[in-house]
């Protein structure tokens, strides 16, 4: 099946891009195409106007902020992998684990944190850091948090007119820990299960999030502190299956073991 019509414009800067978005009903910004292509195609989406922004400078930029990346909405998955300045990191690490390298190659940050999966691996990650998302729409800038954009599978916060401009990541202290892992049936496929964990004594940031569930990630607050009080002692499987089954009521008993097997790989790796 081919796209149904629609007009194409690639605006200059992000103020055409938001005056397109805000000036057209039923518009539509387009990045990497990853999966607005395929939804274009079995015309799951009909938009009326296609705003491509994936050229527009401002929103290509890995910048740093002093104390956080200040990474574009437009950044590519490929383009973190290899950003020199991120090496090491753990943006750097999640960006290299999405799907395979042409995919990487073409999806970005803010396109997938827009799309909101809920097995992508940004809205985990990003959430498990921290991370704010700077939106960009009619009324100006907001910032919101990662983990409070996505509110349930496909649908965010987003308004009709905002564009995530960029996300703010502030940067991990030295002495800080983190852990990722998730279980792909398949390698380069979307996650069966997933898991992330950031511990910083120096920020007191203890975060343990768990992502692949029906919604958005879900946060593992009370074993987080366990873990930064008690270090490896406290991820035992009883804490874990305990811990998940407030955070993912709904999981059946494979998927419990799935998801708990994928949390103990993510804290081995964080070293706890
Ligand atoms: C085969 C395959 C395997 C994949 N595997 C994984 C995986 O393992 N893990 C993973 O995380 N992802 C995976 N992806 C998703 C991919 O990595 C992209 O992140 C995702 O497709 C969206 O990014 P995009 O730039 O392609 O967005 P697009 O497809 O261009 O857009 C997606 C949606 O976001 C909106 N949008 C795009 N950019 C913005 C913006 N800056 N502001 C506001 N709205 C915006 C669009 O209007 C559209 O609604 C996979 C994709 C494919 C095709």
């Amino acid at each position: 099946m081919k796209a149904a019509a629609f007009e194409y414009v690639r605006p200059r800067d992000v103020g055409d891009a938001v005056a397109a978005l805000a000036g057209t009903a039923g518009a539509k910004l387009l990045a990497g195409g990853q999966s607005l292509g395929p939804m274009l195609n079995l015309r799951l989406a009909r938009p009326k106007l296609l705003v491509d922004i994936a050229r527009i400078d401002a929103l290509r930029r890995i910048e740093d902020a002093g104390d956080a990346w200040r990474i574009g909405g437009v950044v590519t998955h490929a383009e973190i992998e290899d950003a020199p300045a991120l090496r090491g990191t753990m943006l750097a690490e999640v960006a290299a684990g999405i799907a395979y390298r042409a995919v990487r190659n073409r999806g970005t940050i803010g396109g997938s944190l827009a799309h909101a999966d809920p097995a992508a691996d940004w809205p985990l990650a990003l959430a498990a850091l921290d991370a704010t998302v700077v939106l960009r729409g009619r009324s100006g800038e907001r910032r919101v948090p990662a983990d409070g954009l996505m509110t349930s599978a496909f649908t965010t916060g987003l308004r009709d007119d905002d564009i995530v401009e960029a996300v703010l990541v502030t940067k991990l202290s030295g002495a800080a820990r983190f852990g990722y892992f998730k279980f792909c049936r398949k390698t380069g496929e979307f996650p069966e299960a997933s898991a992330a964990a950031v511990l910083d004594p120096e920020r007191k940031l203890a975060r343990l999030f768990v992502g692949a569930l029906s919604g958005a990630p879900q946060p593992l607050p009370g074993l987080a502190r366990a873990l930064a009080e008690h270090g490896a002692a406290a991820a035992t499987p009883d804490a874990v299956a305990a811990a998940l089954a407030t955070a993912a009521a709904g999981l059946d008993a494979v998927e419990r073991r799935m998801h708990a097997g994928t949390v103990l790989r993510a804290l081995r790796r964080l070293g706890a």
